[in-house]
């Protein structure tokens, strides 16, 4: 029997698309192809699937949004199990429970339809709540791990447990996922009572502000590299004279100096050598070495 009438039989009922082209998901809009892009339904639908990766030992990896990462040209072999119809959102009391593949940004529109405070500096991060909590993604002084309570995951073994916030061992874009490998199912965040009005205004501030700093008319993935202690990435690169500096069809961002943007049909091989290409000069310009945010995932072309 082929490993795909295996696929078929026994992932049956779950939806598994062949040979599908991931720049159709990345923020980036770049990206070969997946061999199975998988979409489970729910918690059982994902924990059938890595338990079948695994007896089969075909690779697998999970995604989000893909707004965080740079999906190589050459594709990604096995299973891409994309977290998006795993997105129940619930509320209770000054708690908030999110499934994996909930958008962050309409987790934070259900905390302030509840007057719930805590969740304003996520207002306009593109991710999903796995995502957000893998990276500990963070913004305007403000981070997953100052909300989150717990969360459930799903080991690399295919055991589903609750790991308290300590247990995520949260660091500066950091969290004991990355080291575990394991797929978060999804989050619990305490928040705060607030004011609707006060949550809302700070929520238009921070919207008003990256609106003003980023370029989000274009196709990126956020910071590309981490703040190194002591500095700004963006004004580092910007320093050394690489505003708009270009490599096939990605380029610095005029705006922000820290956002590569993919402005005529770039590739993920444009992103890896303006990378390379804007550290190399950081480097030399300041001393400094920068550090790399965004994952890059899959085979080279
Ligand atoms: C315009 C723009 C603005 C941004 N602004 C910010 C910002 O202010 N602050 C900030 O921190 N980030 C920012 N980002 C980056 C990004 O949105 C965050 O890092 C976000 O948390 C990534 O979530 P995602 O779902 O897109 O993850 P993905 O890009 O899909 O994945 C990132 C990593 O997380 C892993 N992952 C995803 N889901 C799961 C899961 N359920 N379980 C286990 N692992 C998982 C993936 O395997 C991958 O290694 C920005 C990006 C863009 C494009």
């Amino acid at each position: 029997m082929t490993l795909v009438t295996r696929i078929q039989e026994q992932l049956e009922g779950i939806d598994i698309r062949f040979k599908e082209p991931l720049k159709l998901y990345t923020y980036t809009k770049v990206g070969g192809r997946a061999d199975y892009l998988v979409l489970p339904r729910n918690r059982y639908e994902m924990a059938r699937v890595v338990q079948f990766a695994n007896q089969e030992s075909i690779p697998w990896m999970v995604l989000g949004n893909a707004s965080n990462i740079i999906v190589r040209d050459g594709g990604i072999r096995g299973f891409v199990i994309l977290c998006d119809k795993l997105n129940n959102i619930s509320v209770d009391g000054y708690t908030i429970e999110a499934e994996a593949g909930a958008n962050l940004i309409e987790t934070t529109r259900i905390a302030l339809r509840h007057s719930l405070t805590g969740f304003e500096f996520a207002c306009g991060i593109p991710g999903s709540v796995g995502g957000a909590v893998f990276m500990n993604a963070g913004a305007y002084g403000g981070e997953i791990a100052h909300i989150l309570q717990s969360c459930q995951i799903l080991t690399k073994e295919g055991e589903i447990e609750t790991l308290s916030a300590t247990e995520l061992v949260f660091g500066y874009r950091h969290s004991a996922v990355q080291d575990s490998g394991a797929v978060v199912l999804s989050a619990k965040f305490a928040l705060a009572p607030g004011t609707h009005q006060v949550i809302k205004q700070e929520m238009d501030r921070l919207t008003h502000l990256r609106e003003l700093k980023q370029p989000l008319e274009y196709p990126s993935c956020g910071s590309v590299f981490k703040r190194p202690v002591g500095h700004f990435a963006g004004q580092l690169i910007s320093e050394a004279g690489l505003k708009g500096y270009r490599i096939g069809g990605v380029e610095v961002s005029e705006k922000h100096a820290g956002f590569m943007i993919n402005v005529a049909d770039g590739t993920a091989k444009d992103y890896e050598d303006l990378i390379r290409s804007v550290i190399e000069k950081v480097k030399e310009h300041s001393g400094v070495t920068l550090e790399r945010e965004v994952r890059i995932l899959g085979e080279k072309e």
